[in-house]
């Protein structure tokens, strides 16, 4: 599949006039369009419900645009819980699948009625310590352990993963529950991320259904939702094929139809988490060529950096490239794409073949819409950047401001040096 940018170079330099470069830029309609075809591909369960991983993406905004397509907040932290509340997603809009989970933040998701993910048996008695009382629905998070196999090479390593509990855990844990007045049940698990596949969902799905069976015959826990969490991945090399959401909802229903109808579990709802495959094909981050150097390699400095995408540094992750206005031009040169960090690993791209870029050049990052943004921090003294929502009738919504000084030394308030601080960056 060729990389197309979601919009035009003209419509960038409009934008970059009022909000400098660089800024991450989300496309509404893209957005809408992908969230309402996952609502299609699952339409044969009623009760199916995408819960946004807030993590992917945490802006109100866009959490909102979600909420209006019927979609809930999938969080794992007090600052997510609180987003979601504030958009409107308390009560059962909330999936609170957190691990590690401080005290306070299960007393607040259950001050907001959000259904609360354990991840770990362990996790039973410090809610019942934190909270007091089991709410009426709960959900436990599995790990088969071992190494889950996918299709043409994908897998992931559950046995080396941090999350969930072991099969017995989760018998136990169930049984626990309902003792202490739980009515209605819930299994979640993760098992790969960024699947590239079809296979992936339903293979999962079918692991989960059956698991359901037993845990229900066994415990007599009426088990009521399937959360396949996240993972479901996106092409994010050109030539790569999109996974098909719809043949993806068409796998799940056959596993639904195998294994849950004819056990009786046939009203079971299913629910998602996904994050990356709802944003993250709808997002990049537009930046501009500031500076060019030629020593052993060919360099193209831009204003952005890794504190702004940190994947292709922290994972070696590929973003695709895209050098606004010669979308079409041959490819003559061979870059690293490079920011500004005192880190050699600050590379956009590496050994990367793109047209000739001149300085000024508005550079297009693609495939931002999910950890893009949401896994920015401020190393090197570096301020993150501005997020733009760009509307389907081409007007543009600013939807978070870049950090200025002064956000980054509000958190010396405290000291004697503040007041300089402050004054400075006033004075700037
Ligand atoms: C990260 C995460 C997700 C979303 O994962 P994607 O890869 O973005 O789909 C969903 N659920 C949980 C619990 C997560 O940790």
């Amino acid at each position: 599949m060729l990389k197309r940018p979601f919009t035009t170079k003209e419509k960038l330099e409009e934008i970059a006039r009022e909000i400098p470069t660089p800024f991450h830029i989300y496309d509404e309609k893209g957005i809408r369009d992908n969230i309402r075809e996952i609502y299609k591909a699952f339409s044969w369960n009623p009760g199916f419900r995408e819960y946004f991983a807030v993590k992917a993406e945490p802006n109100p905004v866009i959490l909102k645009l979600l909420k209006e397509e019927g979609c809930g907040c999938d969080c794992s932290s007090l600052t997510e819980l609180m987003m979601s509340k504030a958009i409107g997603c308390g009560g059962e809009l909330t999936m609170f699948s957190s691990n590690d989970t401080p005290d306070e933040e299960y007393v607040y998701a259950n001050d907001m009625g959000a259904i609360i993910n354990l991840d770990d048996f362990t996790m039973i008695e410090s809610f019942a310590k934190a909270v007091g009382k089991f709410p009426k629905t709960m959900c436990c998070r599995y790990n088969p352990g071992g190494i889950f196999k996918v299709s043409n090479g994908i897998m992931d390593s559950p046995g080396d993963a941090k999350y969930g509990m072991t099969t017995s855990q989760l018998y136990d844990a169930f049984k626990i529950l309902k003792e202490n007045g739980v009515e209605n049940f819930g299994i979640h698990s993760f098992l790969v991320s960024n699947a590239v596949t079809n296979d992936y969902y339903p293979m999962l799905a079918k692991l989960l259904f059956e698991l359901a069976v037993e845990v229900q015959r066994e415990t007599g826990c009426h088990i009521t939702f399937i959360n396949l969490s996240g993972g479901v991945g996106i092409p994010y090399k050109p030539g790569q094929e999109k996974s098909d959401i719809i043949a993806i909802g068409e796998g799940v229903r056959k596993a639904y139809e195998e294994v849950l109808v004819p056990a009786g579990m046939g009203d079971i709802a299913i629910y998602a988490e996904m994050g990356r495959f709802v944003t993250g094909p709808y997002g990049a981050l537009v930046t501009r060529a500031i500076h060019e150097k030629h020593t052993h390699k060919e360099y193209i400095g831009v204003d952005a950096c890794a504190v702004n995408l940190m994947r292709p540094a922290m994972y070696g992750a590929y973003h695709h490239i895209t050098v606004m206005g010669k979308e079409d031009a041959p490819f003559t040169n061979m870059y690293d794409v490079t920011g500004s960090l005192c880190e050699n690993n600050d590379k956009f791209a590496v050994d990367r073949m793109l047209p000739k870029i001149n300085m000024g050049d508005l550079i297009y990052i693609h495939d931002t819409g999910a950890h893009g943004f949401a896994m920015g921090y401020n190393y090197n003294g570096k301020l993150r950047s501005a997020e733009v929502l760009l509307h389907e009738d081409g007007s543009y919504e600013l939807i978070r401001r870049a950090e200025t000084p002064q956000d980054y030394f509000a958190t010396f308030s405290n000291l004697p040096v503040y007041k300089e601080l402050m004054a400075e960056a006033d004075a700037r």
